[in-house]
């Protein structure tokens, strides 16, 4: 497709074009393991074997690399099973430096696999340049891993500041930018080195598939090892689940936008509510990181809205109460879902007793906020 189109057309039209052998306009679903030789031992289709590749990823990781401005894309399993790619690049006693509050099963893993002597690691608080630099170790720190918006205090990094810190200490930056997507945010460009989506959540957006995927800004030793390990551990998507999430990237630009002027409006009636002691969105004037997120963020602010209630038990019976939003975990459906977050993180999570995340979807804003207002009464003080 022609390169100045907009990435809201090149993600309508999944990059365009038909396929080759059929005309289909519609990219075909691969099932094949296995990819036929030619006479003289090539391979003409280029692709050999589905754990190193599969026809029915390429369009999918095209699309997503030029979403991001990145260089390359791979797809995954899952989130965790990019993510954990990434991190089993550093050597034996590398340091790695990762936000506190972040999506807790990668912290979770992160602390065992440091506990267990496996490479040394750094929590600091997110967005604090300053603890950031006293942890940084120049020469041993190899990755300083990002998440913007977190999941699911809403906390804001800066991104570009952080990259020039971590860059004058020999360190890349890693950007989870699932909550953002790249309608949102483009960490690329301000210059993270690799993006890490759990595709799971808005990228394919209907709650129907687990899927990661790695974006990179250079083709460079990293990514090369990146990509063997991809192949050689073997976290690859099936080819059906590459299919569904190609079909749910074609709508990405209607979805995150309307999620995100929902999400704002909820914002909004949650920080007038009497009975809400915080309201955590990023869209919100009064927010921490408000300033920084409206210059590295474009068109909304994301799909997560969290707020406090004063009591645990009080989230329990709000979290309880709500009709429309189904109490479930995960994220980035055209649904919207509520969870009580502390009991699920468990001992020893920075996630306040009393705090509900929101994942807001693609109905109607009154709607919600009604609903809201319905389990807030319904709650009492
Ligand atoms: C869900 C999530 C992940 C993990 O992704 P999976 O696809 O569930 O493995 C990582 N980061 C964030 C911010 C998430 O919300």
């Amino acid at each position: 497709m022609a390169s100045d189109v907009k990435r809201s057309t090149l993600a309508a039209q999944a990059l365009g074009g038909s396929d080759p052998a059929t005309g289909a306009v519609v990219p075909p679903l691969v099932a094949s393991a296995t990819y036929e030789r030619a006479p003289d031992g090539s391979y003409p289709g280029g692709h050999t074997y589905t754990r190193d590749e599969n026809p029915t990823y390429d369009r999918c990781e095209a699309l997503l690399a030029s979403l991001e401005d990145g260089r390359e894309a791979l797809l995954f399993a899952s989130g965790m099973a990019a993510a954990a790619t990434v991190v089993e690049t550093l050597a034996p006693g590398d340091h790695m430096i990762a936000p506190a509050e972040m999506y807790w099963t990668l912290r979770g893993w992160l602390q065992g696999r440091a506990a267990a002597g496996r490479f040394a690691l750094d929590l600091v608080p997110n967005g604090d340049l300053d603890a950031l630099r006293r942890a940084l170790r120049p020469g041993a720190t190899r990755i300083v891993w990002v998440e913007t918006p977190a999941n699911p205090t809403c906390a804001i990094t800066d991104i570009a500041a952080t990259a020039e810190i971590a860059h004058a200490a020999g360190a890349r930056v890693v950007t989870d930018s699932t909550v953002a997507t790249p309608v949102l945010c483009r960490p690329l460009r301000l210059g993270a080195d690799l993006v890490m989506h759990s595709a799971t959540k808005q990228l394919n957006g209907h709650s129907d598939v687990l899927a990661g995927a790695l974006v990179t800004a250079r083709d460079d030793d990293l990514w090369a090892r990146i990509r063997h390990e991809r192949a050689n551990r073997g976290a690859v998507l099936g080819p059906f689940e590459a299919w569904l999430l190609l079909r749910g990237m074609r709508t990405l630009f209607l979805r995150v936008a309307r999620s995100a002027e929902n999400a704002q409006q909820v914002a909004e009636a949650l920080a007038r509510h009497p009975d809400v002691t915080a309201a955590l969105y990023p869209g919100l004037p009064d927010h921490p990181g408000h300033e920084i997120a409206r210059r590295q963020m474009q068109g909304g602010y994301g799909p997560i809205v969290s707020f406090r209630v004063g009591t645990e038990a009080r989230a329990h019976q709000v979290a309880g109460a709500l009709r429309l939003f189904r109490n479930a975990t995960s994220l980035g459906g055209v649904e919207s879902l509520v969870e009580h977050r502390a009991p699920v993180e468990g001992p020893g999570t920075p996630v306040p007793p009393d705090l509900i995340r929101l994942s807001v979807g693609i109905e109607d804003a009154g709607d919600l906020v009604a609903d809201l207002e319905q389990a807030l009464a319904a709650a009492g003080r």
